[in-house]
């Protein structure tokens, strides 16, 4: 079944275009690398399909649904770019407040196992302001993850985040074997670790898609 289905999609912020008829399709439980030089347009593309922008002209599709629509938003975990949890509510409360806004059971075996799997529990009770960046990153990711979402779309996941962080995140990812994944990224080390299929987007276009294993030319 198609998970994720962009047709045509034009995405202009004024007189810029950030995207130019770009048509993919994502099978429910692929796991997918969105690559490209900073600017191609990945980050527009993540958020078209989480319903934080409407296309100016074609489709998007998240299982069969608008984006919008509040379906569609229950069934996504999305990790910002730019990802700004609640500066003065503690990491716990970030994750408490929410998982109940999802609707999430069992909250607090949720929260207590992605605390220890991001090694976040030791800042539990501080609040967001006192974080560094990757603390705050890793935060965002549990954030993404509280409601077990069938659909994840991460940007630029690794980023701000320690070579041993990378690697538990890696893990913790690669785990999430039932979830369709779209990853954008910049570095194609990451985009293989992460991600079997590959779309190239370059100047707003896809220029390539197809298996990581047949991607040479792009590394
Ligand atoms: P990427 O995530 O690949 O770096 P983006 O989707 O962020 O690319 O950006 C694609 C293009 O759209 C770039 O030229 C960028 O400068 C432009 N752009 C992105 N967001 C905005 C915005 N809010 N206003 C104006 N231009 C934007
Ligand atoms: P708004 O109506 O202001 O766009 P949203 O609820 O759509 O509010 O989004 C608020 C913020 O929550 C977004 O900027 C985004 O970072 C985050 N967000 C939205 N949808 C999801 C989701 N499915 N999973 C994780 N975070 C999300």
């Amino acid at each position: 079944m198609n998970c994720i289905e962009l047709r045509n999609v034009v995405k202009k912020y004024g007189k810029v275009t950030a995207l130019n008829n770009v048509s993919f399709t994502i099978e429910c439980g692929e796991k997918v690398a969105l690559l490209g030089p900073n600017g191609a347009g990945k980050s527009t593309t993540l958020k078209l399909i989480v319903g934080l922008l409407r296309p100016d002209n074609g489709e998007v599709l998240v299982k069969g649904l608008d984006p919008f629509s509040t379906k569609a938003r229950g069934i996504i975990g999305y990790l910002p770019e730019d990802a700004s949890p609640y500066l003065m509510l503690t990491v716990r409360e970030n994750l408490e407040y929410i998982a109940s806004l999802r609707g999430v059971n069992n909250v607090k075996d949720k929260v207590d196992k992605l605390l220890d799997f991001l090694a976040l529990r030791q800042y539990e009770k501080n609040r967001v302001m006192s974080l560094s960046r990757g603390n705050r990153q890793k935060l965002a990711l549990a954030l993404a993850l509280i409601h077990d979402p069938e659909i994840l779309l991460l940007d630029e996941p690794l980023n701000y985040l320690d070579i041993p962080t990378q690697e538990r995140v890696i893990s913790l990812l690669n785990s999430m074997t039932n979830a369709t994944m779209l990853v954008s990224t910049h570095i194609m080390s990451i985009a293989r670790r992460l991600a079997s299929k590959v779309i190239v987007l370059s100047n707003g276009q896809v220029v390539w898609q197809g298996n990581i294993s047949d991607l040479k030319k792009f590394g």
